[in-house]
């Protein structure tokens, strides 16, 4: 199949790698040109332009960090989706706003172009593995003749809803896991105050009623974990002004329908404190550092 990848990113760059290995024929663009040349170095076939990336595509897929990207690259009169043959598949797997994916369907399917919202959980380490979970907004039919580009580089795929209904559990998701981070790193930051050695401790809570998906694989605390960021100076990974954008999309969903969702705005104002500490291109993991400072 011929697969257009735009934006080859801490996420991007290995998914699109994942496809080419599968045997796809792989078409990539990335604004940025060393993320161009980094992930030609690996064997992708870079073009010059997204409009050059998607001639002749039968997939488009897009891997940008919010709403205006994903806006900017196929919108208006001369987006990308002017481009595109009719007829092709595109999957956007940028996290963004429900509302900007819907508007994004309805536009595809003006121009007979299917879209699907898939977002993706599982960190830089699924990207790498192939074992994402994909989210899925859109038709059954549509979710259909994505899947099998989907389980290349996913392990699971839920189809959520109608178009936006990726997107919203996404968002739910990481508004659990930005709390979570933070919740782990105070237990962390309040043992090592009181001297326990933080691997025996998070190895404790790991295995009893705290364990999460921070503690299995992703441990805030530098050399508890080899190959989590915070061990490689909380460099790549996903970051904190990454989880910052999904927690403020989590909180205008929440007051779009008049939900309570405490800590979730509690949590956002954290990473917000962090990324106005200097902190923004950090691995949210990184976010430890706000409560060790006051457990210090
Ligand atoms: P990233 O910042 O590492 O990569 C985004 C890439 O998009 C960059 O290389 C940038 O140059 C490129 N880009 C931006 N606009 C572009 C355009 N118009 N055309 C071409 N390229 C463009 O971000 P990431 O960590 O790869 O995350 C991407 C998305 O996935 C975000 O929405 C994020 O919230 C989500 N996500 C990230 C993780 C993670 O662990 N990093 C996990 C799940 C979901």
């Amino acid at each position: 199949m011929k697969i257009a990848f735009i934006g080859l990113g801490n996420m991007g760059g290995p998914m699109a790698l994942n496809l080419q290995k599968a045997g796809h024929t792989l078409s990539a663009f990335d604004l940025s040109a060393e993320a161009c040349r980094k992930f030609a170095a690996e064997g992708l076939a870079v073009a010059a332009s997204a409009a050059a990336a998607v001639e002749g595509a039968e997939v488009v897929i897009s891997m940008l960090p919010a709403s205006a990207h994903v806006e900017g690259l196929y919108l208006g009169s001369d987006g990308l989706l002017q481009k595109i043959p009719a007829g092709a598949l595109v999957i956007d797997s940028s996290t963004i706003a429900a509302a900007t994916s819907r508007k994004l369907a309805e536009a595809g399917a003006a121009r007979g172009v299917a879209v699907i919202d898939a977002p993706v959980s599982g960190g830089t380490g699924g990207a790498i593995a192939g074992t994402l979970t994909f989210m899925v907004g859109g038709s059954e039919a549509d979710l259909e003749r994505a899947r099998p580009v989907l389980e290349k580089m996913g392990a699971n795929i839920f189809h959520a809803g109608a178009a936006g209904a990726g997107q919203t559990a996404k968002i739910c998701n990481n508004m659990l896991l930005g709390i979570l981070m933070i919740g782990t790193s105070e237990a962390i930051a309040l043992g090592v105050a009181n001297g326990l050695d933080p691997k025996v401790l998070s190895e404790i809570m790991r295995r009893s009623s705290g364990g999460n998906w921070a503690l299995e694989k992703y441990n805030p605390l530098p050399g508890v974990m080899e190959n989590a960021p915070a061990s490689k100076g909380y460099a790549g990974g996903f970051g904190t002004d990454l989880m910052l954008k999904d927690l403020g999309l989590a909180q205008e969903n929440a007051a779009a329908v008049r939900a309570s969702t405490p800590l979730g705005g509690l949590a956002r104002n954290l990473y917000a404190a962090h990324s106005l500490g200097g902190h923004g291109a950090l691995d949210f993991s990184s976010v430890i550092k706000l409560v060790q400072a006051r457990a210090a």
